[in-house]
């Protein structure tokens, strides 16, 4: 399988190209072209997760990596569980925060370190430097995939003072080949001193700089299958229908996996479009005029996104054309008390959620037909705002170990100015 620009059929890359590279020269992103599709569906979801991701990753990427390879990557990446955890009748929550930082995150970032480190190993040995800015969730994600691993260190971007307590101590407290500066800025200026490393052609060589954000086309790959697992599993309980899958939306790289997923054969009735009261898309939806804008707050910050950066990839799968995409989609957004009613309702059903979770589940149950089941994708592990659940709602949370864990080490992020000359002077040192 090949990988296209957004912006021109004719912009191909490999697997590996796309990898390395991000973004396509022509500013667009990389979409597969074309889409394999499965013919022995039925036989596929009767397989476990690691039997079957590896059988997909395999028709997907054969070209270019053996079945030994990527079962190395299959194995390594993926060394948590998925569960389908039953919520109330037809509706059902699929965990995705079993990684080592507690988001979903962990499937991409976890999957690109290994095939980074793969592609890698082909080339003559040399540092690598993988940098990243973050608001929270993808730091973690990304310093945890990377740590330790060989020939390569982490540079983690974040704005000092805005990423909460527990997400600065996931990342800030590993240490090793793991660097994070506390930036005196918003994540917005995080990521335009990114943008500004990887436009000096000089530095991308010299320090042989690759970027783990989530415009990259492996971090897609990995959450295609997942959306397998949650149907097969919904199967295996003995509900064949089809079912309506909720996606809480930020940058919508997880819901264009999901369509990459249904594309591929994957029976899926529609999918949900949940966002908060960042409604870029949801407005577009409904009016047809895309106006990105400054994103506000909100209780599930992950998805407080104005300018979604993956939409370019939605609307190349719908070639452009409105009336498909509210054919295919369905969608809705939850403001702030909204969202907490949803809580207290999955509460009432014996189910604790995240913010996140809850937005899903929220506009699941709007705008799911009579009888149809439904899912709704869990993406953060509701001990990650345990503050929010125990202050504001009196629902008491366990932290899991791994986070507990965090609590007592030192902060080793190191200070650093608003100013990209001042970044390369680090990163050259
Ligand atoms: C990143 C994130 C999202 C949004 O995912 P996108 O792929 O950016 O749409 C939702 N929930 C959580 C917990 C996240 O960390």
């Amino acid at each position: 399988m090949r990988f296209i620009s957004t912006r021109n059929p004719r912009e191909r890359a490999t697997f590996a190209h796309a990898l390395l590279r991000g973004m396509a020269p022509d500013g667009g992103l990389y979409v597969p072209e074309p889409i394999a599709c499965f013919r022995d569906l039925p036989h596929l979801l009767e397989l476990e997760f690691p039997a079957r991701s590896l059988v997909i990753l395999h028709r997907l990427l054969g070209e270019e990596f053996s079945l030994e390879e990527l079962e190395v990557a299959v194995l390594e990446a993926f060394n948590f569980p998925v569960p389908l955890v039953r919520v109330s009748d037809r509706t059902y929550a699929l965990e995705l925060f079993h990684g080592p930082t507690l988001a979903f995150k962990d499937f991409g970032a976890r999957f690109l370190a290994q095939m980074l480190g793969q592609v890698a190993a082909r080339e003559a040995p040399r540092l690598r430097t993988v940098l990243t800015a973050t608001s929270g969730d993808t730091g973690a994600a990304v310093a945890h995939a990377f740590w330790k691993q060989r020939g390569c260190r982490v540079v983690v971007l974040y704005p000092k003072g805005r990423v909460s307590d527990l997400q600065e101590r996931q990342f800030a407290t590993l240490g090793g080949n793991v660097l994070t500066y506390a930036v005196e800025g918003s994540f917005d200026d995080c990521q335009a001193l990114v943008k500004g490393c990887f436009e000096d052609q000089a530095l991308v060589g010299s320090l042989n700089l690759t970027a783990a954000n989530s415009i990259n086309v492996a971090r897609l790959l990995a959450q295609i299958l997942y959306y397998f697992e949650g149907v097969a599993q919904l199967r295996q309980r003995g509900v064949k229908d089809a079912p309506v899958l909720s996606v809480p939306c930020g940058n919508f790289g997880n819901l264009y996996a999901g369509l990459l997923a249904q594309a591929m054969g994957l029976p899926v009735k529609a999918f949900v479009v949940s966002c908060n009261l960042n409604r870029t898309v949801p407005d577009f939806l409904d009016t047809g005029e895309y106006r990105p804008r400054p994103s506000v707050a909100t209780l599930s910050n992950a998805m407080d996104v104005g300018s979604p950066s993956n939409w370019e990839r939605v609307q190349h799968h719908f070639q452009g054309d409105h009336a498909a995409l509210r054919e295919a989609l369905r969608w809705g957004s939850l403001d702030d008390a909204a969202t907490r009613r949803a809580m207290w309702e999955l509460n009432q059903c014996g189910y604790l959620p995240d913010p996140h979770a809850a937005v899903a589940y929220g506009v699941l149950e709007e705008r799911r037909g009579l009888g149809e089941p439904g899912i709704f994708l869990a993406t953060a592990h509701p001990a990650k705002f345990e503050e929010l659940l125990r202050r504001d709602m009196n629902l008491p949370c366990e932290l899991p170990p791994a986070l507990a864990e965090t609590l007592g080490k030192p902060l080793l992020s190191k200070p650093l100015a608003n100013d990209l000359e001042a970044l390369k002077r680090e990163l050259s040192s």
